[in-house]
């Protein structure tokens, strides 16, 4: 947990234009974001990274985007309008409202944390002989926690699979859980609260007039199954990939972007012949965790963690967790949502929603397994990620702290600045913006000549651009450009007819997504 970390991260978001407070002269809107000039190429480049992927990577997988409103009936055969409730708590004391689940979830959060202290203890004292799977299995505390933790999920489980929220409310008056805030521990009873912001049609009254803002881009998918697999003729198996906003009435609003009331998901849906799903899962549990790797993030910042609450729809679920500066939280969901939702769609619908498999001769409604990623937690995790505060050495020999993002090169808001070593002198301000205006057609680049050299080196490496080509004097006489890597700090000097193809080559997206094969 690095709260302080966290406060910079935020900082450092909105000082440098990537994320702002949205509507901030009203004093911002609570869990409402607008993303500045960085922040909007950032998150362009993770969603390229993402559609091209599953799109053009794979050929069974095709695009679609579809609208934010639905008929109505979608959200009832979905089940959203019955079941896409939290349960919330408010704490009589503070007046803050909680989601009561998240209560209890921190609390083993604070259990397994303990575990994690029992280990490295253990791992300090028997060191190279350490055992840490026997180690967990025998000792006794470690054993107790884990009990302690299994007793207290299947309580929750069992509260909010049958709607006895009254158990919940046992459960955390029971395990003395206090308002993170204040620390009373005076709570009112549990109730449902349903998600989904909802407005009205503007020539009918009444429910029947009343649409709701998706909750998830997923249905867009489902109910466009049909014309999809008829239009491009896909056999099972075959996915389709969407990308767009989603809306949740999220009334413990916290994190940042992390938790946001409008968002954007990148959604995939992968259709299966019923039976082959759990192959499927555990194929696209794998492809998921590469593209991850594939970005260069430590490895022991990812994880997998099992649902131990399975959504209504699902059979197996996995959560993709990233190590956020508040801890490992869900970055992405990976669901084997079986025949579901094709199914109460063509229930509600009565349109038939199946597959002719000609191999077997017979129709089907095929199952489903969903990878399911936060565009905005994607972005939280790279600025996490790459957010680095060290000590450089300075063209004076002495040392000074830069603020730097390490940022995969292929996601960088800005791949190149180009810079004319001193201000007003005609002739490099000239040669400089050549340069620039040549390579403005291969990356997004940026020309810059305010300020010493050193402070447009650092406002380059706070934004995270990889690569800062320098005009100097000599290259008006060469025709070369010194190129300064943003994090080896070394300088190559390079001919400007070499440069569009050298900084290209560097920070493609193809070099990504080849590791991904
Ligand atoms: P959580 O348990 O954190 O509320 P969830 O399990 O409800 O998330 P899903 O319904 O599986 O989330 O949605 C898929 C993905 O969409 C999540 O993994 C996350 O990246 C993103 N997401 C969901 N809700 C939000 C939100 N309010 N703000 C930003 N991203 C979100």
């Amino acid at each position: 947990m690095s709260e302080e970390l966290f406060k910079k991260i935020v900082s450092h978001a909105k000082t440098y234009g990537f994320v702002y407070p949205s509507s901030e002269v009203y004093d911002g809107l609570s869990a409402v974001y607008d993303y500045g000039p960085y922040g909007v190429e950032l998150k362009n480049n993770i969603k390229s990274y993402w559609w091209k992927s599953m799109v053009q990577l794979h050929h069974d997988i095709v695009g679609l985007d579809a609208a934010i409103f639905m008929h109505p009936k979608t959200w009832k055969a979905s089940g959203h309008v019955d079941a896409f409730n939290d349960p919330l708590i408010d704490n009589k004391d503070s007046k803050k409202r909680y989601r009561a689940d998240v209560l209890v979830e921190d609390h083993i959060a604070k259990i397994e944390a303990k575990i994690d202290k029992e280990v490295a203890k253990a791992e300090k004292r028997f060191g190279e002989s350490f055992d840490k799977e026997q180690f967990i299995t025998t000792n006794t505390r470690v054993v107790e926690y884990y009990a302690e933790i299994k007793r207290i999920n299947e309580r929750m489980t069992n509260a909010l699979s049958s709607g006895q929220l009254e158990d919940l409310k046992a459960l955390i008056e029971e395990l003395e859980i206090a308002d993170p805030v204040s620390g009373s521990k005076n709570w009112t009873d549990v109730r449902q609260f349903n998600l989904m912001f909802s407005t009205q049609l503007g020539n009918i009254a009444g429910d029947e007039g009343k649409l709701y803002l998706r909750p998830e881009t997923a249905q867009g998918i489902f109910v466009n199954f049909l014309n999809v697999q008829k239009t491009t003729r896909q056999k099972i198996p075959f996915g389709i990939a969407q990308i767009g906003k989603a809306f949740r009435n999220e009334i413990v609003a916290r994190q940042f972007i992390f938790r946001m009331k409008e968002f954007e998901q990148m959604e995939m849906q992968y259709f299966v012949q019923p039976g082959s799903e759990m192959e499927w899962y555990r194929y696209w549990k794998n492809m998921r965790m590469k593209w991850h790797h594939a970005l260069g993030v430590d490895e022991n910042m990812l994880r997998f963690h099992d649902h131990e609450n399975l959504a209504h729809y699902a059979n197996a679920a996995v959560d993709i967790q990233f190590a956020f500066p508040f801890g490992f939280k869900e970055l992405e969901g990976i669901h084997s949502r079986t025949d579901f939702d094709l199914k109460s769609h063509s229930d509600l619908s009565g349109k038939k929603m199946q597959f002719f498999d000609p191999e077997l001769n017979e129709s089907y409604i095929p199952f489903v397994v969903e990878t399911s990623i936060g565009v905005d937690r994607m972005f939280l995790a790279m600025m996490s990620f790459a957010y680095q505060e060290e000590m450089v050495p300075d063209a004076d020999g002495k040392e000074s702290e830069r603020v730097v993002l390490k940022l995969p090169a292929a996601l960088a808001p800005v791949k190149a600045a180009v810079l004319p070593l001193v201000k007003n002198n005609e002739e490099l301000t000239l040669k400089a913006k050549a340069v620039f205006d040549q390579l403005k057609f291969a990356v997004q680049a940026q020309y810059d000549e305010k300020d010493a050299i050193g402070r447009r080196y650092r406002r380059q490496d706070a934004i995270g651009t990889p690569f800062c080509v320098t005009v100097d004097f000599e290259s008006l006489q060469d025709n070369a450009v010194t190129v300064r890597d943003r994090d080896t700090l070394q300088q190559v000097r390079l001919p400007i007819a070499e440069l569009n193809d050298y900084i290209t080559k560097k920070t493609d997206i193809n070099e990504l997504l080849k590791k991904l094969v």
